[in-house]
């Protein structure tokens, strides 16, 4: 049996939500919503599988989600990519797999920031890249020209980023994007660029994808996931835009992962891409709605929060907020004593992590939002 995957714990995610359900606590840790999705998408979805045979569709997507994706970034994003330059994958966590299976060989290494999200390391681990990792640290989370001057080397092929970022609820800024892009160009570097969060965004903030940085296009492997646009995180129907030199190997790693994704997903999701603007912001400010009512409700109770600019997610800071345990041992008390269910940072790190912080999913409806406060006020007074 190969020690790799025997030895790795079943992710924190999962873990939570089996305490969540085991305690019937509030699910505050996996990111999913539970209101907010276009109910026409669904419909159109519903209609798709009914009306339509739901046999093999062609192995890199249908043709019209492969334009509408290409259509959609065009629009939002100001960036050109042909359909053929897209492959549809089972969610952006295929997506990931399929372009770190094509890009990695045996002894690469391979530029991660943590904290980071759990996919990235056990695949490249697999794909036998050595992982370099630059670290940020609350509570401002930056990337520095230093950090990754150190982690760059002769040997590294890869860079894997991800942005906006889960856990820190960041959207790194131009500068960041602009030595990290120096830092690629400079070690002829390809970059996996995950983007899943493209949309969710909030205070008017605009999002600014790493192919659009200069010198960035031919070197930049775009990665994008239907269930955060929509919020529908259960569909699992992603994508891979990469330039014709890296779009054909990742497809050809695709085709023995899942080889397709379900067409009657896919043709709703077509026809979701080509909603008009106000859909997506609409959603955008819905979340945001949610994301304040918590973030006050919280320093109501006395927590610190760590400011939110996208995802579905805060942070809260323990130590600033003057609870001296470690985040896994607060998590653990608060969905076993507190009815609540939350996600400690830890588990993001490889090596050095930070204890200090925890991670809440505001992406709910008023009530959901209300009995996870009294479970965060509960869970504080347990610790003075
Ligand atoms: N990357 C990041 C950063 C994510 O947060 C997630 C899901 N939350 C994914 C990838 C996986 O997306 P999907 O569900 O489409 O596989
Ligand atoms: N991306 C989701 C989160 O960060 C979880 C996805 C998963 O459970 N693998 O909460």
């Amino acid at each position: 049996m190969n020690p790799l995957f025997a030895n790795i714990p079943t992710t924190i995610f999962e873990r939570m939500s089996m305490l969540a359900r085991e305690h019937g606590a509030t699910n505050l840790g996996q990111g999913f919503p539970d209101f907010g999705w276009p109910e026409d998408v669904v419909s159109r979805a519903a209609a798709e599988l009914t009306g339509a045979a739901s046999q093999y569709p062609p192995m890199r997507g249908l043709p019209e989600l492969r334009q509408a994706v290409a259509d959609h970034y065009r629009a939002h994003q100001q960036i050109d990519y042909s359909a053929e330059q897209v492959t549809i994958t089972s969610g952006a966590t295929e997506a990931l797999a399929a372009a770190l299976l094509a890009l990695i060989e045996p002894g690469d290494e391979v530029v991660l920031f943590q904290p980071l999200y759990d996919a990235y390391v056990p695949i490249i681990r697999r794909a036998g890249g050595i992982p370099r990792f630059v670290s940020l640290t609350p509570p401002d989370w930056r990337i520095t020209a230093e950090a990754l001057g150190a982690a760059f080397t002769d040997r590294t092929r890869l860079v894997v980023f991800n942005n906006p970022h889960n856990p820190t609820a960041r959207l790194f800024d131009a500068e960041e994007l602009r030595v990290l892009g120096e830092a690629c160009i400079r070690h002829d570097v390809v970059a996996v660029s995950d983007e899943v969060w493209e949309h969710v965004l909030f205070d008017d903030r605009r999002f600014v994808p790493l192919s659009a940085v200069a010198g960035m296009k031919d070197r930049t492997v775009k990665v994008g996931s239907a269930g955060k646009i929509f919020s529908l995180t259960g569909w699992k129907v992603g994508w891979i835009l990469a330039p014709d030199h890296l779009a054909g190997p990742i497809a050809k790693a695709h085709q023995f992962l899942t080889f397709t994704t379900p067409p009657n997903l896919q043709a709703a999701a077509a026809f979701g891409l080509g909603k008009a603007p106000d859909y997506f912001a609409g959603m955008r400010s819905n979340f945001q709605a949610a994301r304040d009512v918590m973030d006050q409700g919280l320093r109501d109770i006395g927590y610190v929060t760590l400011p939110s600019e996208g995802t579905y997610f805060l942070c809260i800071d323990l130590a600033a907020s003057g609870i001296d345990v470690d985040d896994m041992h607060f998590c653990l008390r608060a969905v076993e004593e507190a009815g609540v269910a939350a996600i400690p940072i830890s588990p993001f790190y490889e090596d050095d992590p930070v204890r200090n912080v925890i991670r809440l999913c505001f992406a709910k409806k008023d009530e959901t939002i209300e009995t996870g406060l009294a479970g965060m006020k509960t869970v504080r007074a347990l610790f003075g």
